[in-house]
């Protein structure tokens, strides 16, 4: 793509209301814009990045087996009112008429509506065990939204529910989602814990969350410094001070909660009347396991983890660019010629890259740089008056290292250092 054809309103201002780091970067580098309480638009550079974040989960859920559907996010309110959660959700779930007087609601979360796909779909045990997911946008009308994508009222969630005749298999796939959960947020490049967590509102027997590890997180987390045990201080106190796992040390820190895993068993099932025939003919309710991840919190969460003082600093796997040519004068044919031989030979071998060929008088290279800062692009080559000489720049977002590059051989030079 070309800056010059992308709306990217980049600005220096901090926002208003926002104080929290995510919020103020993702307003100020053009990715989301507020149009009501709680409520944003994606801007192009931020649904590039939702939408390579929700590829990279769905491509981790896929292969583990997950079937993707799609549901409306109106639900009638009589499936609520089936596991009596249309009273106990509270103010939280907006209802509506339609014109017939029907009541509806915008889906918070989707326990009831895919509880009643499965049991119109699945009869037999032989059709299990199923894991159905969806990506789909959800509402919650909190009291008081902020924090911008961290505490949204319509956020993009991934949300799964598995089917099975047995507890036992119901614990084998929440093992298996805890290490599909665990590619995820390794590929995102994130630095996370798997935290033992409190089941809450949602019910059921066992949970764990996932914590992407930041000093703005709402939680307090208490963290193994010998194994991988970590635990919300929700279920283990603070003045812990020995690992239950190992008998090491326990140190606390903050995260963010990004995902987390249920073992729901039949709370749903039951009062829904969600049944299958066993193999000895016996009608039973299915056994459920239920999994979430906050699709656009993660980014919130990329963020308040991977920053500085000029911006954002995007991990490779979740920016909207790999590379950023910064071409200092658009208005010179050679450094012009240079930059858009190299963006069409990095577009050739599959790099995601912007060029930014902005060339009216306001946006001069100081311009360019400090948005690469600011929107955060990992890696930046500057075409300036060296390359005449045969030399760009290279910069990488992380650390801002800088360093010189000859235009011999420089695609491979650069895949080099991307990979
Ligand atoms: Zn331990």
């Amino acid at each position: 793509m070309r800056f010059s054809r992308m709306l990217i309103p980049t600005t220096k201002e901090t926002p208003n209301d926002a104080v929290l780091t995510s919020h103020i970067l993702l307003l100020r580098a053009g990715f989301i814009q507020s149009i009501g309480s709680g409520l944003y638009n994606f801007l192009p550079l931020g649904k590039i990045t939702l939408d390579k974040v929700r590829q990279i989960v769905k491509e981790e859920l896929d292969k583990a087996g997950c079937n993707e559907v799609h549901l409306p996010i109106v639900t009638p309110i009589t499936l609520w009112e089936e596991t009596g959660r249309a009273d106990k959700f509270g103010k939280e779930l907006l209802r509506f008429k339609d014109r017939h007087e029907n009541n509806f609601v915008l889906s918070p979360t989707n326990e009831e509506a895919m509880v009643n796909l499965v049991r119109q779909t699945v009869k037999s045990y032989k059709q299990l065990p199923l894991n159905v997911y969806q990506i789909n946008w959800k509402f919650r009308d909190e009291v008081r939204p902020r924090f911008g994508l961290m505490r949204g009222r319509e956020f993009l969630m991934k949300d799964a529910y598995s089917f099975h005749a047995t507890t036992e298999d119901m614990e084998r796939e929440f093992a298996l989602m805890e290490e599909t959960y665990k590619k995820i947020f390794t590929r995102l490049g994130l630095a996370f814990r798997v935290v033992e967590a409190d089941s809450g509102a949602i019910g059921g027997a066992g949970s764990k969350e996932f914590m992407v590890l930041a000093d703005s997180g709402e939680d307090t987390i208490m963290v193994c410094d010998a194994c991988d045990f970590g635990a919300n201080v929700e279920v283990l106190s603070e003045d812990e001070k020995v690992c239950p796992k190992c008998g090491g040390g326990l140190s606390q820190t903050k995260g963010i909660e990004a995902g987390h895993i249920f073992q729901l068993g039949t709370v749903y099932s039951e009062p829904m009347k969600a049944e299958f025939l066993d193999e000895d003919q016996k009608l039973k309710p299915f056994v459920m396991g239920t999994y979430g991840i906050g699709v656009s919190r993660l980014l919130a969460g990329i963020i308040e983890q991977n920053h500085d003082e000029n911006g954002c600093v995007w991990t490779k796997e979740s920016a909207p660019f790999l590379v950023d040519i910064i071409v200092a004068k658009a208005k010179n044919e050679e450094q012009m010629a240079a930059a858009e031989k190299l963006y069409a030979e990095l577009q050739s071998k599959g790099v995601d890259v912007l060029l930014d060929d902005r060339a009216d008088k306001k946006t001069g290279f100081g311009v360019k740089i400090k948005d690469f800062e600011l929107i955060g692009i990992p890696y930046a080559v500057v075409i300036g008056n060296d390359v005449s000489e045969g030399k760009v720049e290279f910069i990488t977002r992380d650390g801002l290292q800088k360093e010189s590059l000859s235009t011999e051989n420089l695609v491979e030079q650069i895949l080099e250092k991307l990979a």
